[in-house]
């Protein structure tokens, strides 16, 4: 199955995707609540939600503005360095284990919202990353069980301000700019991707030129080596997100850099769950 969370007056719904149709489940079982997280613990299955999607009124999905999938997640912890290529181009050395680091719930917008060019740098650039969201609570979850704490997967656009990330050795403030991480629109349930969503295609363009190009398998720590590795030290919980990294083609790498400008839309694309579009809009300081 594939959901949307888009706004509706005064809050947002989830809506259930199919084609180029949505239907708003929220208004037909309010106990769903309004985002994702609510769905998840509603305890309803697949099967009980397409039901629930047969009674509703459809709706284009080109009508909806998108909301974050997860208003409020616990955790967004994301995968630095885990395509080889990428490791190479950033000129750091293959890590033994995986580089994570946090996002902060400000740094984060929904797929058509602008991403904010800040002020302080011309280097914003680009990130294309699969985006997995947690269902099922655990701790020190072993790699063989993992995937079965997996809801679905959705689209992460790691916006990242180069300068500031490679000012210390922790990437904290690079990596959490306001309004610089998108994340969505869809989220699509596991059992409609392939298992641990490898074998994607995963690209990222600005119009037709096309910027990353690679596919989920050439994942060095896989979805559930990763899910593994996060539990050792943190509980995992339902509406989590792990961010899984970004293959090569970063603009900080080409030659010259090519940094993300003021007008210009940066989309990712992930085989199989959709396109993350946003505007890039320069930050106006007040
Ligand atoms: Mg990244």
């Amino acid at each position: 199955m594939k959901f949307l969370v888009g706004q509706i007056p005064g809050g947002t719904a989830v809506f259930f995707v199919s084609g180029d149709s949505a239907i708003n489940l929220t208004e037909q079982d309010s106990s769903l609540g309004p985002d994702l997280l609510g769905v998840m613990t509603s305890g309803k299955t697949l099967d009980e939600l397409q039901d629930i999607s047969t009674r509703g009124r459809s709706v284009p999905v080109a009508s909806l503005k998108p909301a974050l999938p997860i208003a409020s997640p616990g955790m967004t912890i994301c995968l630095g360095l885990n395509y080889v290529d990428h490791v190479k181009e950033g000129g750091y050395e293959i890590p033994k284990y995986p580089v994570f680091f946090m996002r902060t719930q400000r740094s984060l917008m929904p797929a058509g919202a602008p991403m904010m060019r800040p002020a302080c740098s011309e280097q914003l650039d680009y990130e294309a990353e699969l985006m997995v969201v947690i269902g099922k609570a655990g701790k020190h979850i072993t790699p063989e069980e993992a995937l079965n704490h997996v809801f679905g997967y959705t689209i992460f656009n790691d916006g990242s301000v180069r300068d500031f990330q490679r000012k210390s050795h922790q990437w904290t403030s690079g990596k959490n700019f306001d309004a610089t991480g998108a994340i969505g629109p869809f989220v699509v349930s596991k059992d409609a991707l392939p298992e641990g969503a490898a074998g994607l295609k995963i690209e990222s363009r600005v119009g037709d030129e096309i910027l990353q190009s690679a596919t989920t398998s050439d994942m060095m720590w896989s979805v559930a080596s990763t899910i593994s590795a996060v539990s050792e030290f943190a509980a995992l919980c339902p509406g989590d997100l792990i961010a899984m990294g970004t293959p090569p083609g970063v603009g900080h790498a080409k030659t010259p850099p090519r940094w993300l400008r003021d007008g210009e839309t940066i989309e990712v694309e992930i085989e199989g769950i959709g396109i993350c579009a946003n505007p890039v809009v320069n930050e106006v300081k007040l």
